[in-house]
């Protein structure tokens, strides 16, 4: 597990709070649903995404050769090398805990938790199919985009953490 500390951060069991490159909007919106705090901006400049991380504590996850070699980054990145973003779970999960305990309850669009929602309150807000079916739903305080778990989402988890047990290693 340690094998890579050198070149990033070290394991710990806290909370990440990640900042992806360009390179990475893949990884950053499947981090989003398993929960991540990852933070993405596709056209932020090299200078704001450091700055960014700085001020808000946040790993930079990159797959930018220079990037990765600038002090100011130094003890605060994670080299991704692979294309694939199943493989780069996998890089991620060497450095800390990947699961999905978080599944849906971060807006994969703001990357903000998502609110608890009155079933009521998303009557009118969801297709009817929706709302007749579902009981449980949620809401982002950022976009008012709506989720629900829906009748799938413990066969979704489990099915997220075959895979990820899969890459394991
Ligand atoms: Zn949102």
């Amino acid at each position: 597990m340690g094998a890579d500390r050198s070149r990033g951060v070290a394991v710990s069991g806290a909370p990440r709070r990640l900042i992806a490159d360009a390179m990475l909007g893949k990884l950053a919106r499947w981090l989003r649903t398993l929960g991540y705090d990852c933070a993405f901006e596709p056209d932020i400049t090299d200078d704001d995404l450091i700055k960014r991380a700085v001020e808000e504590g946040r790993e930079i996850l990159t797959r930018d050769t220079l990037l990765i070699q600038r002090r100011a980054v130094r003890g605060r990145a994670i080299f991704i090398e692979s294309d694939l973003v199943v493989d780069q779970l996998k890089e991620l999960s060497k450095r800390f805990e990947i699961n999905a305990a978080g599944f849906l309850t971060r807006c994969l669009r703001c990357n903000i938790p998502l609110e608890p929602m009155n079933k009521e309150a998303a009557r009118d807000k969801v297709p009817p199919y929706v709302f007749a079916t579902q009981e449980r739903f949620s809401v982002c305080t950022g976009c008012s985009r709506i989720y629900w778990g829906g009748t799938h989402k413990a066969r979704m988890i489990e099915a997220i953490e075959r895979m990820l047990k899969g890459i394991e290693g």
